[in-house]
């Protein structure tokens, strides 16, 4: 299927009223990330947008061809090609969609990203339909505004809004509003706690601060929830962040939607029992949470003395014990703590793109050095001209990234 700009009236995403910010056209000749121009101090808005941020020292025209197999073979290759070409207005094309997931290809919540990042970007796209396997993205000006997407199933809300944010914060000139609605709380994605709770820790340490509400949850398969991000315009620093501090506490809360709160105590005490064992005396508040569908989850929190908090959110499924739920939140919170490293193993892939646009060099410590992290630093390679290393560490799973 062809996607051609303005097409958007029956894709489920609209642009909210009066909200176009403003055009930023791709330059031609721009430089490699480094030598990043920031943001300019006066000029009208076109010339504000040429100037505000370069990050591809390649010609915009040349396309980049990405196989979808490659490394983790899932939906992130695409959203971080769609990231980038809205960024240096250089076209890709995809081949091998999704090739190593049990469902290939383009599903829902990748198709609403395709769709969302060419209506911004004034894109030209072949094969954006769900099932579709191959897909071309042709970028032109970029126009910041606010929009309304809705997934129409339980796909993540967070990965459609990380695949928009950087194109939003780094070429608008003023706030933009995306008003999400499909999955808040999903296993393989970032859930909403995580978003609000690490994600906006590492943002704002990089100057790029962001509102985010979740007016309604939204849990597999009914999806249904909302959430809502406030983007500021911004320019990423780079960062240094190779030592984490002190544990401080662990916090967490365990919620339901539409469901017996019983099942929010059941899921706490036996955190609070697990992480007791360990010596780690945890308070885990109970919630009801607002939502159409049904679901539970559980989110624990470890809080440092020096930098970002660690998100570990453990998201119940039909069938599966409550104490079960919990587990899964305290094994992932155990294993963060058990091995050294700054950045948790879900950030570390996540904060790389801001980081490889930032202008000079990044270090940062990761728990694990996973399979997303690297297929990031080779699809971000595809785009940029920008040196990426993973060191691995000699003793256990994680180790340095180093950008620039
Ligand atoms: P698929 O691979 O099926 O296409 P996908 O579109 O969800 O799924 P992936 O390529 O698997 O895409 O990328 C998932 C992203 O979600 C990665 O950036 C990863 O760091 C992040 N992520 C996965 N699980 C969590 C979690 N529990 N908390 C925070 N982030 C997570």
């Amino acid at each position: 299927m062809e996607w051609q700009p303005g097409t958007s009236g029956r894709t489920g995403i609209e642009p909210a009223a009066s909200t176009r910010r403003w055009v930023s056209h791709a330059r031609h000749d721009v430089p490699a990330p480094h030598r990043g121009a920031g943001r300019p101090s006066s000029g009208g808005p076109k010339g504000r947008a040429e100037g505000r941020f370069a990050v591809a020292s390649e010609p915009r025209s040349r396309l980049v061809t990405l196989d979808g197999s490659s490394g983790e073979g899932g939906g992130q290759i695409l959203r971080t090609a769609l990231t980038l070409s809205l960024l240096t207005g250089r076209p890709f094309r995809l081949v091998k969609v999704r090739a190593n997931r049990d469902r290939p290809a383009l599903r829902p919540q990748h198709l609403k990203a395709v769709e969302a990042a060419a209506l911004l970007g004034n894109a030209e796209v072949v094969g954006a339909s769900a099932g579709s396997r191959d897909l071309t993205f042709r970028p032109g000006a970029i126009e910041p505004r606010d929009l309304r997407i809705d997934i129409g199933t339980a796909g993540s809300t967070a990965l459609v809004l990380q695949t928009l944010h950087l194109p939003l914060a780094l070429r608008s000139e003023g706030p933009t509003r995306l008003t999400l609605t499909g999955g808040t709380f999903n296993e393989s994605a970032p859930s909403f706690p995580f978003l609000e709770t690490t994600w906006r820790a590492h943002l704002a340490a990089l100057g790029m601060p962001i509102a985010l509400t979740m007016p309604e949850a939204g849990y597999f398969p009914e999806g249904g929830g909302r959430l809502d991000a406030w983007i500021e315009p911004g320019t990423p620093r780079p960062l240094v962040l190779e030592a984490r501090g002190e544990l401080v506490k662990v916090r967490g809360v365990a919620e339901v939607t539409n469901l017996d709160r019983n099942i929010a105590l059941r899921m706490g005490r036996q955190a609070e029992s697990s992480l007791a064992a360990r010596g780690l005396d945890a308070e885990i508040l109970t919630n009801r949470t607002a939502g159409t569908g049904r679901g539970v989850s559980i989110t624990l929190v470890a809080e440092f003395a020096e930098g970002p908090p660690a998100t570990f959110v453990g998201v119940g499924k039909r069938g599966k014990p409550a104490e079960l739920v919990a587990d899964d939140a305290v094994a992932d919170l155990l294993d963060h703590l058990d091995n050294p490293g700054a950045v948790d193993l879900h950030s570390a892939d996540q904060i790389l793109l801001p980081l490889a646009l930032a202008e000079g060099r990044s270090v940062y410590t990761v728990t694990r050095i996973t399979e997303h992290l690297r297929t990031n630093v080779e699809t971000i390679g595809a785009f940029l001209d920008r040196p990426i290393r993973v060191e691995a560490s000699d003793e256990g799973p994680g180790g340095r990234v180093i950008v620039g």
